[in-house]
């Protein structure tokens, strides 16, 4: 086991040297998604990123348990206390169940992941499959005083839970100016504070997604689900939290404020956030028409792109920036990814045929070390996919002859990109089925009509060399009439 991975730790604003609480056990939490449409950019981004941290630290042989939630309940539109919940809209707009609508994208959210090679996570809790727990936590945080019953829904105190805790400490807010910032109650509003936020909520007459509970028939507050489900599944503190920046306020905020209020202290060692995807320089919003699903991606259906992304491009495109700097979206930023993650794919492929000779003029261990530190440097996959590039140069010149490598040399290359390229990065050789199936057989007809202009020419040798050549290729050529026919065997 290294113990040499840094992580920046969103909590404290430092790169920290990743120490588990229980080696080598790790417990990894991160946000899932709100399944009321299709998954997107945003999503990919998220996802890749926990994905890529879990391969890594069990590629540094630590036993993870990675909880990824799907929230099925309790999301509001604008993340706010009032108004709809995201998935009763949708079920209402599309004269559906709430839980078909759920299952509906949860399923597609599924079927994208497993495209973008990203692995399900070891435990995938459902908010609305632990009612109980999130009303036991409700219960422990009122016990100590931090949150108040009014007509049936209840709400996190954040006033009081101030006085002793500090609140707004991850997100870099001040208490001050979260109250200057933010609209003054209007009459009506059950909070004490608008800094309040719902941990239950009693269902209106309309609202279907309800619960029984000691204060009203209603539904859990979108915060509470995180805090109940990463500490039944993680234990009272666990490892790391992740999930993307949009969801460091009010989302994590709320998060740390529930535990430290129902289980007298913070449960998360390291946070770690991902930062956001910019579209052609712009945020990414359904109101701006730049809201570009997976699917669409996959398919080149939508008016921005200028062509269809494979999945493993748009993998490649994520890796390629660090995960905390911004990503802007274009199709030319696709297209470089493209010609990379191609590059790379050629290369690997040149390695596995590459024959070893009785000196090295590569060294191996150089760019060996530089991967290495580059993600024992907070997961810094785009230093080393530059350096996997940079590498590829070698390939090319081993490959044509102009250097040479030691089989044990080309042992420790070859398990050097596998390595990093398939079980780390997690990406895969392009699909086998796609593109290079057209070539291959471009190819062999383009082959048989050079045969077939031999045969014309009486150049007999020929035509029988390329006959035979096919076959021993796996390709059958049977002479007829007008022509002839192949098949693969
Ligand atoms: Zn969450």
């Amino acid at each position: 086991m290294s113990n040499k991975l840094f992580i920046y730790n969103t909590l404290t604003r430092k790169k920290e040297q990743f120490v588990p609480i229980n080696p080598p056990f790790v417990g990894l939490y991160a946000c899932g998604p709100t399944v009321y449409g299709d998954a997107h950019l945003g999503h990919a981004r998220q996802a890749i990123t926990f994905d890529v941290l879990y391969r890594y630290l069990m590629h540094l042989e630590y036993k993870v348990r990675y909880v990824r939630n799907i929230t099925d309940v309790g999301h509001l539109e604008d993340d706010a206390d009032e108004g709809e919940d995201k998935i009763l809209v949708k079920a209402r707009l599309e004269s559906l169940e709430p839980m078909e609508v759920v299952q509906h994208y949860m399923n597609r959210y599924h079927l994208n992941m497993a495209s973008l090679n990203v692995l399900p996570p070891s435990i995938e809790p459902r908010a609305s499959g632990h009612i109980i727990e999130q009303q036991e936590l409700i219960g422990k945080i009122m016990d100590a005083g931090y949150a108040y019953e009014v007509n049936g829904s209840v709400y996190f105190d954040v006033n009081s839970y101030h006085d002793s805790h500090p609140y707004g400490q991850l997100s870099g807010r001040k208490v001050e100016d979260l109250l200057s910032n933010t609209r003054a109650l209007e009459g009506q509003s059950e909070k004490r504070s608008p800094l309040d936020f719902a941990l239950w909520k009693k269902a209106d007459p309309a609202h279907i997604m309800r619960w029984p509970s000691r204060w009203s028939e209603g539904y859990p507050g979108w915060h509470l689900e995180c805090s109940a489900m990463s500490t039944k599944y993680l234990g009272m503190q666990f490892d790391i939290h992740g999930g993307g920046m949009d969801l460091l306020f009010p989302h994590h905020e709320c998060e740390i404020a529930q535990n430290v209020a129902g289980f007298g202290k913070p449960s998360v060692r390291y946070w770690m956030h991902n930062n956001m995807i910019t579209i052609n320089g712009q945020k990414m919003g359904r109101s701006l028409g730049n809201f570009i699903t997976l699917d669409e991606l996959f398919a080149g259906d939508h008016k921005m792109l200028e062509q269809a992304y494979g999945p493993m491009t748009i993998r490649f495109f994520i890796l390629k920036a660090h995960y905390l700097s911004t990503l802007d979206f274009s199709n030319k930023a696709m297209q470089d990814a493209e010609k990379d993650y191609l590059r790379l794919m050629k290369a690997i492929v040149q390695l596995d045929a590459l024959k070893p000779a009785d000196s090295s003029t590569v060294d191996v261990t150089e760019l060996s070390e530089r991967c290495h530190k580059a993600m024992e440097d907070d997961i810094n996959t785009a230093k080393l996919i530059g350096h996997l590039l940079s590498g590829v140069t070698q390939i090319n010149n081993l490959a044509e002859g102009k250097e040479t490598i030691t089989s044990r040399d080309l042992k420790a290359l070859s398990s050097l990109y596998h390595n990093y390229t398939f079980s780390v990065l997690g990406l895969s050789l392009p699909e086998a089925g796609g593109q290079s199936e057209a070539i291959t057989g471009e190819l062999v007809e383009f082959i048989l009509q050079l045969r077939n202009d031999a045969k014309m020419n009486r150049d007999f040798l020929t035509a029988d060399r390329i006959r035979d050549g096919l076959s021993k290729l796996g390709i059958t050529v049977k002479d007829r009439k007008d022509g002839a026919d192949w098949e693969i065997h």
